[in-house]
Formats: C-alpha cells, structure tokens, sequence
C-alpha cells in the first residue's frame, strides 16, 4: 500500500491504486553500486561527446517531437524495419505502462511467469487486469511451456523477460512462435537485456510474421541512459498504432531524443564494454561457484547480472551495504527467491571487491 497518504486522501483514490505495493528500487548513496543493472562503465568518452553536442543543441521553446521522429528512423534502420514498425517512449518502463493502457483492463488477462520484473504486475492491478502466473521452474527458472501455452490462449497480453530479470534466463524462441500462434492477444517479449547475450537469442526474426509480438528493448542498460530514459517497442503497425494512441502527448522530452539519438548513432562503440561486462559475468559466475561450500548457489545469466543465493542473504545484503558500501538488490523475501540477490556485473575491480566482502561475510570473518 502506498506510504504517506491520509485516510482522508486514500479514501478518494482508485481502488486499485489505493491497494499498490509501489515498486521500490531501494537505492541509497554507496561507493559501489550493483543494483540497478545499469552499465557500470559509463558511456564511451566519444558517444558522451555526441550526446553532449546533441544536448546543446536541443530546441526548448518548442515542443519536442511527438514520435521522436529521428531517433525512430535511425533505430528502424538499426533493426531493418520501417519507421511505423518503431515507437520511442520515455524508458521501456512508459511503453509497458502503455501496453496495459492499451490492451488490459478490466476483463482482461495478463499472463506472465514469475519470478520476473515486478511491474507487470503492478501496472496489471493498477488498470484492474486479472494476472495469470504460470510459476518458473523452482531450481531451473524456466517457463512451463505447455502451461504457458495454454493459459496464452485465454490472455489478453503475454508478457515474458528474455533474458528474464532477476534469474538471467533466455526464453526459447520456438516458445516465442508457439505463444504467438496461442494468443489471441499481445505477446509481449521484453528484451531489456538482449544487447549481453549471445548473438541470435532474440525474438525479432518473428515479426516479420506475427502481428501480434511486440519485442520492448531499452538503452537503459548496454547504452548508458539509465538516466536518459529511452525504450522502444519493435512491433506490427497496429500495435505501435495503439500504443501510440494512449501515450502522453510529448513524453520524450527533446533532451531524451537527442540523446538517444547520439547513443543510436554511436552504438557500435559501446561494442567493447558489452563484450568486458559480459566476460566480467563469466568470471563473475565462476567465483560464484567456487564459493559452494559457504552456501552460496549462482545461475548462469544472459544479462549483466547473476542471481545468488546464501545462507541469511538479507542480513548479507544490509552488511555488504552497511560495512562495505557495496548496494546489490535484495529478492529474498520474494516469491520463489527465498535468500536471493541479484548482483549487478561491475567493473573489473568492482566485482573483486564484491568477491572479497562476500567471502570475509559468508566466512564470518
Ligand atoms: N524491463 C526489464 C526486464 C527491466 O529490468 C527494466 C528496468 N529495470 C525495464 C524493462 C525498464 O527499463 P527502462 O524503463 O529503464 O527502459
């Protein structure tokens, strides 16, 4: 339930709003910062220099423009589609908000698999849409594809994480095919961190032949705009039509769209921090591993994060930030993540001194 509202106020609200559990990064002021899964490198001294330029330059006396227009071409001619296949939004987190705008309700049905990102649901109970959780595997985090299937041909969206956010997994692209044929909704594939896994893991070869897939993408994280907030939805005409058609009228503002626009221009320069932060994982994960005997069990991952977990993770997680300012994401009263972090992929020497204040605590040093 939200905080800080009176009786008096609540009692005027949106049922449905009055009865949220707001999403709560939990972020506090630390020297070393792996818990939002942004890109820890930074941007590129080059691409920072464009994105500077483009900032200058911007026009703020008038409107920015409604469809991000530029920055629509140039990621239409990135993933070879035409411009009526691309919507911008103000971060992937505005689009998904729109997608339940647009396509929930009340009557209508989510189905998802949890655990995944949490805002699905909320923006599912926010606009009173029934949410159908067809439960991940409890040790392996993949999804019931006969299940799914099935409760995907109820569904007025479907909406899975490849890779999916906290547990790292990729979702088959077969699976993909086969909820696109079940649907008779949307099929919703949020591909936030697709830029750190293998070449080939995405779902976009099938829009070419569903209408109903869209695939959300962000450059939140491989591209360094967290702060930016631009995401953007591959999709059939009819789908961008309809997100187009509930969004707020001008909500990428023009400093957001120039930025995008340098980080898009420039995107084969974040190549080699993709690359590092994808072997940091690597080496990440086989630390991790070594570490079993002090109870610790890691997943594999596609993104730039790993999932852990420890014995007593929530007293590990408030002691990595209280004795070493070291903030990771702590899922460990959440369903089916019982004693779960999820740890960010840093830089070299950030993931080493993650390594090291893991071991002093596990060991009780
Ligand atoms: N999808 C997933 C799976 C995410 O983890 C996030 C960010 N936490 C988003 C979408 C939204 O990202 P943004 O709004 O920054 O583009």
């Amino acid at each position: 339930m939200p905080q800080g509202i009176s009786d008096r106020i609540r009692a005027v609200m949106r049922p449905s709003a009055a009865a949220l559990e707001p999403y709560d990064p939990a972020f506090s002021q630390v020297r070393i910062n792996l818990s939002a899964n942004e890109n820890t490198y930074g941007m590129p001294p080059e691409v920072k220099a464009a994105v500077d330029r483009g900032l200058c330059d911007a026009v703020t006396n008038r409107y920015p423009q409604p469809l991000s227009n530029e920055l629509r071409s140039e990621l239409a001619r990135w993933h070879g589609v035409g411009e009526d296949h691309v919507i911008v939004g103000n971060g992937g987190d505005e689009l998904l908000f729109n997608l339940f705008l647009a396509f929930g309700g009340r009557d209508h049905v989510l189905v998802s698999c949890e655990p995944t990102f949490s805002v699905y649901r909320l923006y599912a109970e926010l606009v009173e849409t029934t949410v159908v959780d067809v439960p991940r595997n409890p040790d392996t985090f993949e999804c019931d594809a006969d299940a799914l299937a099935e409760a995907a041909s109820r569904a007025s969206i479907v909406v899975v994480t490849s890779p999916n956010n906290p547990t790292g997994n990729l979702f088959p692209i077969e699976q993909t095919r086969r909820l696109c044929e079940a649907c008779p909704g949307i099929v919703l594939l949020d591909e936030a961190y697709m830029e750190f896994a293998p070449d080939g893991s995405s779902a976009e070869p099938l829009l070419a032949e569903y209408d109903n897939l869209a695939v959300l993408h962000t450059l939140s994280k491989a591209f360094c705009l967290a702060g930016g907030r631009i995401g953007y939805v591959l999709a059939s005409p009819s789908v961008v039509n309809a997100l187009a058609a509930v969004r707020q009228p001008y909500s990428v503002n023009v400093f957001s769209q120039a930025a995008g626009l340098a980080a898009v221009k420039n995107r084969k320069t974040f190549g080699p921090t993709i690359a590092s932060i994808a072997s940091e994982r690597d080496r990440l994960l086989d630390e991790l591993a070594t570490m079993e005997d002090l109870g610790v069990t890691v997943w594999p991952s596609a993104a730039n994060f790993l999932l852990v977990r420890m014995p007593d993770a929530h007293v590990v997680r408030n002691r990595l930030r209280d004795e070493f300012s070291i903030l990771v994401r702590d899922f460990s009263s959440a369903p089916g993540l019982r004693d779960c972090l999820r740890i960010t992929v840093g830089m070299p020497d950030e993931n080493d001194a993650l390594l090291d204040a893991l071991r002093q605590l596990l060991k009780g040093e």
